[in-house]
């Protein structure tokens, strides 16, 4: 079989989201760059019954191969990929906080530091449309640009990386923050930092945080 161990990454990183609670049941996809396109969780099945031919192989003109259905938010996994060329995997998820906060339709705004990890001093959300529509992924590239996260309006989070695990890490950061901002806006204004705070934190990633030594 073609890119098993892509195939095996996938299935074990959709697992993941619902282990570590961000997301829940058939809800959230995932999707993986492979030569060639990229290969995208099927649309409705439960995680733990995902087997490597489970998977489905799609082209970059939207052809699938493989036994199932793609995710039916295909579109937006292919046009992020497509046009993100900073984005080797793309997660989806359905977290209670980040949907709390999409809900409200509500950017977050720089109250913590970490809001940088996403690429910019705000984390915004795309404007509604309904889930699995060209509208939608069109909404979601427009929020997440300049950025590696949004949130998408009464719906939930989408996150991009170089690799799986990137963009899985930063989906859980990105729930995290959304938990803390929903926790503040309980017992008053947000306290947030100021432009050049934010710019302070982006030259301290850029020296180098979380890379091996010498990367520095
Ligand atoms: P799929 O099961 O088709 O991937 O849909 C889940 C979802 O989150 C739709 O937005
Ligand atoms: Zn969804």
């Amino acid at each position: 079989m073609r890119n098993l161990a892509e195939r095996k990454e996938l299935i074990a990183t959709v697992r993941e989201m619902n282990g570590l609670g961000i997301n829940q049941g058939t809800s959230g996809n995932a999707s993986v760059r492979v030569e060639g396109g990229y290969l995208v969780t099927p649309s409705g099945m439960a995680y733990e019954d995902l087997e490597p031919d489970d998977i489905v192989e799609m082209s970059f003109e939207g052809e699938a191969k493989g036994k199932r259905k793609p995710s039916s938010e295909w579109r937006f996994h292919q046009d992020l990929l497509n046009s993100r060329s900073d984005f080797g995997a793309i997660v989806h998820t359905h977290g209670k906080a980040a949907m709390t906060l999409a809900c409200q339709r509500m950017d977050l705004p720089p109250f913590h530091y970490m809001i940088a990890v996403a690429g910019g001093n705000t984390i915004r959300c795309a404007d509604y449309a309904t889930f699995g529509t060209q509208e939608l992924s069109d909404n979601a590239l427009k929020a997440i640009e300049g950025r590696k996260a949004c949130l998408l309006a009464n719906h939930g989070l989408l996150a991009g990386g170089e690799s799986l695990a990137r963009a899985l890490s930063l989906a859980v950061e990105v729930e995290t923050l959304c938990d803390t901002f929903w926790r503040i806006l309980q017992i008053g204004d947000p306290i947030l930092l100021s432009d050049a705070e934010m710019d302070a934190v982006k030259e301290q990633f850029k020296k180098g945080y979380g890379m091996p030594k010498g990367n520095e």
